[in-house]
């Protein structure tokens, strides 16, 4: 039996390397074991790092093509060089990897390679590339193992025609057709990528409406948005069939509603109906308790069904499947053990969508607001009137912010803006501090800002905007 560890974190994605930093800051003797050759997880190697990467890149080349000539900026022969766009989301990815490998040794956090898996609630096993196995004693096992994605019943994701996400961030050549299944983010995000490169792309959903669990003002409007942007949509439909002919893939879909059927040849199609969670055999046979979608079920602390063994990120039945929640687990956690008082307040989440404009979100929509009888005011404001979003032909979207009826405690943010991912961290604050819309409305916001806009549309729950 190797060295005794404080702690054990199973899996270096942003839950469990945040997890390994923090205990080591809190003085634990920390080890974090990964899988794969790099270190990050999906949100660096295959998710969120990458995407972003490539829709910044995606961006400046329309903009280059599309509207630098109107600002005076003229341009001739712009060309797309696809692999060099590749190979510079491929260093990003590097470095941000390599990062957390100097941030480990920094904090002095032993790096296990290999697979790692719990053989008692103190003792976890990892076996290594040429399949030896060491087991290592701790005091307490955080399981981070994350997800991967998921496919539709009956159809093989090959990473070659039919993709995840995985393959849809590597295209060697932009796809004539891109046909997309699911119009959540991930599915949005990348429609929007190829889009932009040049393929012709439809999106089909199940639902009738794109970015579930979004309020349904932003998800309307982001769905014109996008159908501006030369995106097809095919909602209410459910793809029934997909069949890999001579290097191109036939879909199959029906209509919900009215049953019609459709089939579209096309060159690639991504997967991207939702992720589930990496639960190995041997977790489900030490008796941790899973929840029906196959996630681990934890309490406030973390804990699962058994003592000493945490769960965090992806893998559990709380919030949001997204890498900042993992993260704040991650620092959560570790103060657990370290017997603070760690905690997460799974109201003031924010979800960001990384489009041209951004869609983000923090607390309820209004759709949950009825559904939970809570009554409230809304407070509305247009980029068009906002001066900043002017100067940068940016005018698309709104803030939408809704306060308690009685107390005026903001209970949900939502907007369609250029900057809203940045612009959402200010209410994310707001709700942690239990602001009211005045609270907001008599914050001195710097002028011009997009952030302008959040005061105006706070003004506007006291139906009182200056600029509207
Ligand atoms: C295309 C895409 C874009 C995304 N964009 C965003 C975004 O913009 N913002 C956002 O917040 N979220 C985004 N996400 C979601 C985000 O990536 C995840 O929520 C986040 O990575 C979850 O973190 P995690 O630590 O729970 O697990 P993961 O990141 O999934 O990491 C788990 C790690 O555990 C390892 N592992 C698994 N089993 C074992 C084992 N038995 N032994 C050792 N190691 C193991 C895996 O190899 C992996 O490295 C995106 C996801 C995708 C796919």
């Amino acid at each position: 039996m190797e060295s005794n560890f404080d702690v054990i974190v199973i899996g270096s994605g942003p839950g469990g390397y945040v997890c390994a930093i923090r205990s080591a800051q809190l003085g634990l003797k920390t080890a974090c074991v990964e899988l794969s050759n790099t270190l990050g997880g999906v949100c660096l190697n295959r998710g969120c790092i990458p995407s972003k990467s490539l829709l910044n890149s995606s961006e400046l080349y329309h903009k280059a093509q599309k509207e630098f000539n109107n600002l005076g900026i003229e341009t001739t022969n712009i060309k797309l060089n696809l692999s060099k766009m590749m190979n510079n989301k491929k260093k990003t990815v590097q470095t941000l990897t390599k990062g957390i490998e100097f941030l480990f040794k920094k904090n002095k956090i032993t790096h296990l390679k290999g697979r790692g898996s719990i053989a008692s609630s103190n003792t976890v096993t990892v076996t290594d590339d040429s399949k030896k196995k060491t087991s290592y004693k701790t005091k307490n096992i955080v399981i981070a193992t994350g997800s991967e994605p998921t496919s539709l019943p009956g159809i093989k994701i090959d990473e070659k025609i039919i993709v995840s996400s995985t393959g849809a961030l590597s295209f060697e050549k932009v796809p004539k057709e891109l046909i997309v299944i699911g119009g959540g983010y991930i599915g949005l995000e990348l429609s929007s990528v190829w889009k932009r490169l040049g393929s012709n792309v439809m999106v089909i959903e199940f639902l009738d409406h794109i970015i579930p669990g979004m309020d349904k003002d932003i998800s309307d409007a982001f769905l014109k948005i996008l159908n501006k942007q030369g995106i097809n949509f095919r909602l209410d439909s459910k793809v029934t069939r997909i069949n890999v002919v001579k290097n191109k893939a036939v879909v199959d879909f029906i209509n919900n509603k009215n049953a019609k059927r459709e089939r579209i040849e096309c060159n690639k199609v991504l997967i991207a109906v939702g992720r589930k969670s990496n639960i190995s055999d041997n977790i489900s046979k030490l008796g941790v308790k899973l929840d029906n979608q196959k996630k681990i079920k934890v309490n406030n602390k973390f804990e699962t069904s058994i003592k000493n063994i945490y769960a965090i990120g992806d893998v559990i039945d709380k919030g949001p499947m997204l890498a900042h929640k993992a993260e704040d687990e991650g620092i959560a956690v570790a103060e657990i053990i370290a017997g603070q008082a760690g905690h997460v307040n799974y109201d003031a989440i924010p979800a960001v969508i990384y489009t041209s404009p951004e869609v983000a979100m923090v607390g309820k929509t209004e759709e949950q607001l009825k559904k939970e009888n809570v009554k409230y005011r809304v407070g509305k404001f247009p980029f068009l009137a906002n001066s900043r979003a002017k100067v940068n032909n940016e005018t698309e979207g709104f803030v939408k912010i809704i306060a308690d009826e009685k107390t005026d405690k903001v209970l949900g943010v939502s907007m369609i803006s250029a900057v809203a991912g940045t612009m959402i961290a200010e209410l994310a604050l707001a709700m942690e501090f239990g602001a009211s819309s005045e609270d907001i409305a008599r914050t001195c916001h710097a002028h011009p800002t997009h952030s302008e806009a959040v005061k105006e549309a706070a003004m506007a729950i006291d139906k009182r905007p200056i600029h509207f």
